[in-house]
């Protein structure tokens, strides 16, 4: 059997999105699943809109997600290179010429304003938009020619055709050539356009599958067309389904709802191996009702046949909870290396101690969800002023709630020293001195010193909060 490979083609025009991390982490999934090859190559044609760094950043990205391609620009093997599209261009040209000479492309001298004139001409008719073979007359065409003018190069549509595959989410898809006009292959500046450059690209370098996202499907006869001209075998393709936000609409770069950028997850302090594992449920799932899985495990489980056939919502909640789950896994030490930054960047930190510190961060393990979380979470350590909450105005209102602050406060007053021990029989000594116990005792408790019913252990909360500041919550 053929080895499989898989590509992710982005264009270095923008920073790695969830899309395009979905998009390789599926192509990667399925290729490492059946011990084939991941490549990352470039769409780099688009040279006015390529970013400084388009390419670095998107690698960096991968690699950080734990995506890391057997062959890239900076990977290559020598039978594929070159990567970038750019450096590809007499690859392209070679194909041009032999499309040319075999009588499927020709050469194209109508102006842009003619072809939008002729685009809104068919418009007003009612017509839906198509190349007009016959929009200039030869004569012109040859007088163009002979000016010297750079012509774009069209591929002649078969008339009459139907163009079917089989997608592996969709099943069998069909487009017919009428609703195809002419396209363009290659523009006047020389520079290939995607749908004829992919198909080299996909073609020479053995790609097998092609998953990518549903916009191209629409871009899928155009390319079968080629492979069929040039006898070439196609590859399968898989066109997945969108991802849209909680309100269903399809994640845009402008959403400002969601954050769009897989750095942006690095940047907030989420784990990469929990990022991973949320994006491969955003469009798959699968067989068992269990959603946490390491990398080599969803490797093993990863079946194309449970690629989503409805949109996939993203859901931050979820993130939120994969990412919490992988928290708790973390070692104290990974842990604190990844929370810590955002501590420290946040609050005045200058007069606590590193082991105060790493106190105060392990007590939140449980409960964080992602690095930045930290920041407004810990208010209570770091602040003078504590807010409460209707609810603890509640508590507050209890009638047993000032013998608790009369009495906790003079237990604490009177304690030697400040310990988990010392805190446990203070608040004891609450308990057997007023008969006080339960929620109302240790909620009132909690709720006078940080201004919430809950959160987590109480006397490492006291503890860390230390003796002056809990006898300054516990007021006059
Ligand atoms: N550069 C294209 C994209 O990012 C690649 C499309 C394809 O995979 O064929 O959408």
């Amino acid at each position: 059997m053929k080895k499989i490979r898989v590509r992710y083609a982005p264009s270095p025009t923008g920073h790695l999105h969830i899309g395009g991390a979905r998009t390789a982490l599926f192509n990667y999934l399925y290729a490492k699943h059946h011990n084939g090859d991941f490549i990352f190559r470039l769409e780099d044609t688009d040279i006015e809109r390529n970013i400084e760094n388009g390419e670095a950043s998107q690698l960096d990205n991968l690699s950080w997600l734990g995506i890391i391609p057997d062959e890239s620009p900076l990977n290559p093997k020598e039978q594929y290179a070159p990567y970038r599209q750019t450096e590809r261009l007499a690859i392209y040209n070679a194909i041009k010429e032999q499309l040319i000479q075999e009588g499927h492309a020709y050469e194209c001298y109508c102006t842009p304003e003619e072809l939008q004139a002729e685009r809104e001409r068919q418009e007003a008719l009612g017509l839906a938009p198509m190349y007009n073979r016959e929009l200039i007359s030869e004569d012109e065409k040859l007088a163009r020619k002979n000016s010297g003018m750079k012509p774009s190069i069209r591929l002649k549509v078969p008339e009459n055709k139907v163009y079917e595959f089989k997608d592996l989410i969709r099943g069998d898809v069909k487009f017919e050539s009428k609703d195809i006009g002419d396209w363009v292959i290659v523009k006047s500046n020389g520079i290939p356009t995607y749908n004829f450059a992919v198909v080299v690209d996909d073609h020479s370098m053995d790609i097998t599958h092609v998953f990518r996202g549903e916009e191209h499907i629409s871009n899928t006869p155009k390319q079968l067309m080629l492979y069929e001209m040039l006898g070439w075998d196609k590859p399968e393709f898989a066109h997945m389904t969108l991802i849209v936000n909680e309100e269903r609409k399809k994640l845009s770069k402008r959403d400002e709802t969601i954050m769009q950028f897989i750095s942006q997850y690095k940047d907030e302090g989420y784990i990469p191996e929990a990022m991973f594992n949320f994006l491969a449920l955003l469009g798959w799932s699968p067989e068992v009702e269990e959603e946490i899985f390491t990398h080599e495990k969803l490797i093993e489980i990863f079946d194309a046949e449970r690629l989503s056939k409805s949109p996939s919502m993203f859901d931050k909640n979820k993130l939120k909870w994969i990412n919490n789950r992988y928290m708790k896994e973390l070692s104290e030490d990974k842990y604190l290396k990844l929370v810590k930054p955002f501590l420290v960047e946040y609050y005045d930190c200058s007069n606590k101690s590193e082991n105060w510190l790493n106190l105060l961060l392990l007590l939140y393990k449980e409960q964080i969800s992602y690095g930045k979380e930290i920041q407004g979470l810990v208010d209570i350590f770091f602040n003078d002023e504590i807010k409460y909450n209707e609810n603890c105005v509640e508590v507050l209102n209890w009638e047993t709630t000032p013998q608790v602050k009369e009495n906790f406060k003079k237990q604490v007053v009177t304690s030697e020293s400040w310990d988990e021990e010392t805190i446990k029989n203070c608040v004891k000594a609450v308990q057997k001195e007023t008969g006080i116990k339960g929620k109302q005792l240790f909620m009132a408790i909690r709720v006078m010193v940080s201004g919430s019913e809950h959160g987590p252990d109480l006397t490492q909360t006291l503890l860390l909060l230390g003796k002056e500041t809990v006898l300054n919550r516990l007021g006059e």
